[in-house]
């Protein structure tokens, strides 16, 4: 795979160029926060920035949409649209905690048994452009504690790492080979470049604390759903949502149909597991009554449950949770009690 050098003035302008014919989701500014959005003429791509306030999977996975359209009959219904119509699209500048929560995604949307078509053809004619972590920008960061690594290229087809004045793009799928060639006649990274972005890799990882631990509590939790410390985590949780809306790898969702008249259409949209309603059944009856059935879930869907089902720990240490929860309810401080019981 190849790997070339860009010119850092280059960059912006290579960006704006690809979203004249192809579909870019990119961070730009919006108020006071960094988010990613559909990069529109007048908008300009952030390059050099800590982390997005959203997750990337909204473009995957959007917080809401339409997945079918039908007219009501006498009997039933007839089927008038199922739109799946994904373009050709770059997802630039994911960091690289955030590229590898699509390999997360994956686990849950691409399952051969249970495929989802909306997330499988948009991740197919999609190419992730990463931009990696040389100074891992928050406290928060714990990528190296689940798997990950700041300068990680895993999820990404296209890895950008700055260099100072040029940027190191490395190819690694041909998906981001065949975007790499696009940008234009580019010069070739020499053994020295690859040599000093490996030496930064290692300083970078020495910065983020490894000191959540993320896999190890996993017996613990095995044996322990009715322990006495699931009582007090969730004190002072409000509910908002906030931490799951802004997990990249938090995947539960609602199907509702709604109806105008004779027309109709069924629309998926995300849910929390913070959320009373989230799993009250039809009688009433709700198994998780009270928000310490529904934060044990949470945690143990991300630290059990998908290590069974998937083999993984569905978190990828982005600490957006801690840094947004607003009363600072702190993931990695419960898993680092459990492992201290
Ligand atoms: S962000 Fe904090 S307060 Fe809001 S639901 Fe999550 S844990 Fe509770
Ligand atoms: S649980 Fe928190 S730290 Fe882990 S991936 Fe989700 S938002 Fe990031």
């Amino acid at each position: 795979m190849e790997t070339k050098l860009i010119k850092k003035e280059l960059l912006p302008g290579i960006v704006r160029g690809l979203a004249e014919d192809t579909l870019v989701y990119a961070p730009v500014q919006e108020e006071d926060n960094i988010m990613f959005r559909v990069l529109e003429k007048d908008m300009e791509p952030i390059l050099e920035f800590a982390n997005t306030k959203n997750a990337p999977k909204n473009f995957f996975f959007p917080q809401a949409e339409t997945m079918m359209r039908f007219l009501k009959k006498e009997r039933g219904a007839e089927l008038l649209e199922v739109p799946i119509a994904a373009r050709e699209a770059v997802l630039f500048g994911v960091r690289p905690c955030d590229a590898r929560s699509f390999v997360l995604l994956d686990y849950v949307f691409d399952d051969p048994k249970y495929r989802d078509p909306y997330y499988v053809e948009r991740r197919a004619k999609t190419t992730i452009v990463s931009i990696a972590c040389v100074r891992p920008p928050y406290s928060t960061c714990f990528c190296t504690s689940v798997g990950g690594h700041p300068m990680s290229k895993e999820g990404a087809d296209l890895s950008l790492v700055d260099m100072g004045d040029t940027w190191l793009a490395e190819a690694v799928t041909e998906k981001g080979e065949k975007l790499l060639q696009n940008m234009g006649d580019l010069p070739g990274a020499d053994e020295a470049a690859v040599t000093r972005k490996n030496e930064m890799a290692e300083k970078a990882a020495e910065v983020v604390k490894a000191d959540v631990p993320a896999s190890t509590i996993k017996p613990w939790l095995d044996e322990n759903f009715d322990h006495d410390f699931w009582n007090k985590i969730h004190i002072g949780c409000l509910a908002c949502g906030t931490c799951t809306y802004l997990c990249p790898t938090c995947h539960c969702f609602d199907i509702t149909d709604e109806m105008k008249k004779e027309e109709g259409r069924r629309a998926r949209s995300w849910d929390s597991c913070m959320y009373w309603l989230f799993t009250q059944e039809t009688s009433g009856h709700n198994p998780r009554p009270t928000q310490k059935e529904r934060w044990r879930q949470r945690f143990m869907h991300k630290f059990k449950y998908f290590v069974d089902n998937f083999g993984a720990v569905a978190c990828v240490g982005c600490g957006r949770c801690v840094r947004y929860c607003p009363v600072n309810i702190d993931i990695r401080k419960i898993a680092q009690d459990i492992s201290k019981l």
